[in-house]
């Protein structure tokens, strides 16, 4: 006689289980721990990205993400590079309050900035941004999204999507979270024709996205002149601590402008010269600004793109 045996039914219900959810978790993005964040003054927290190009291995951990907690409110100002790494950065939310996420600041279009967006739906935010924000995201979705599964891989890149910003600003613009509020400036093309400094009032910390990058080359996507010269504005500027969209978690005004000055202000005299001298762009990309190359990490794979960009600029003055 032969009873069945009650431990092997089990283990054949669990297979069968396993079996019919496999197809689901192939499509479950990739979680990991909370995002690792530092209180960089009372109510402020940021988490540093990598310095690195996306990867399956960083799921888009490679710009900063920082969020502002007021006595009603949080504000998140930027995502990082997916949704994946947009929960990592809730759950370090959460970790730290459980007062309602109110605002998701996008502070350009960059994909490594706004593509863990689609992680905060649920909680039903208003997305804001530079109003030209939503153009330009809608411009470059696609091609967004397309090289950032790919770079990423199908397992980082899951839940990944553009979220267009339901709150555009196009001037000086304030947001309440409770006993602090946010300034949102807009400005002039420059990393990007779309580009929002965030101020906290209340401990005096810029959030300047990517118009500041330190130790990651930065990346030219706007006007190296239009750059050039807000940088000369910001160095005006006063404020207890920056936040760099690449590069430490806080930096001290006006030296941490400095680097990025140079590099910028090295490219376009470089330009400049060889336009003059009638050089063509290829001789250009293979000399310009080659004098900054040990300054800074990720130079091969972007400074090329910048003095592409700033020749099409500079040709035409
Ligand atoms: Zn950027």
């Amino acid at each position: 006689m032969c009873k069945p045996n009650p431990i092997s039914r089990k283990t054949f219900l669990k297979v069968g289980l396993a079996l019919a959810a496999a197809p689901l978790l192939r499509y479950v993005p990739a979680y990991g721990a909370p995002a690792e964040v530092s209180e960089v003054a009372p109510g402020v927290f940021v988490h540093q990205g990598r310095y690195e190009v996306q990867s399956p291995d960083n799921r888009g951990d490679i710009s900063n993400a920082s969020f502002v907690v007021g006595s009603e409110a949080v504000a998140v100002i930027d995502t990082s590079g997916s949704a994946a790494m947009g929960q990592d950065l809730r759950d370090a939310i959460r970790s730290v309050t459980n007062k309602p996420i109110r605002y998701v600041i996008n502070t350009h279009m960059h994909p490594d900035h706004v593509l863990g967006n689609a992680a905060f739906k649920q909680d039903q935010p208003t997305f804001v941004g530079h109003y030209k924000l939503a153009r330009a995201l809608g411009t470059r979705r696609e091609g967004y999204l397309t090289s950032n599964k790919q770079m990423l891989g199908d397992a980082a890149f899951a839940g990944s999507e553009i979220i267009l910003p339901t709150l555009a600003i196009k001037e000086p613009t304030t947001i309440d979270l409770g006993d602090r509020t946010l300034l949102l400036e807009p400005q002039a093309t420059a990393h990007t024709d779309n580009d929002l400094i965030v101020t906290d009032t209340k401990t005096d910390t810029l959030f300047l996205g990517d118009l500041l990058f330190s130790v990651h080359v930065p990346t030219l996507d706007g006007s190296i002149k239009g750059w050039l010269a807000l940088l000369d504005e910001m160095g005006k500027r006063k404020a207890a601590r920056v936040v760099p969209g690449h590069g430490p978690k806080t930096m001290e005004l006006p030296q941490a402008l400095e680097p990025e000055q140079r590099y910028l202000a090295t490219i376009a005299a470089d330009v400049r010269r060889q336009i003059v001298e009638g050089k063509t762009l290829a001789e250009a990309t293979k000399t310009a600004g080659f004098s900054e190359k040990d300054a800074w990490k990720l130079f091969d794979q972007y400074h090329v793109r910048n003095v592409t960009a700033a020749f099409a600029e500079l040709e035409w003055e």
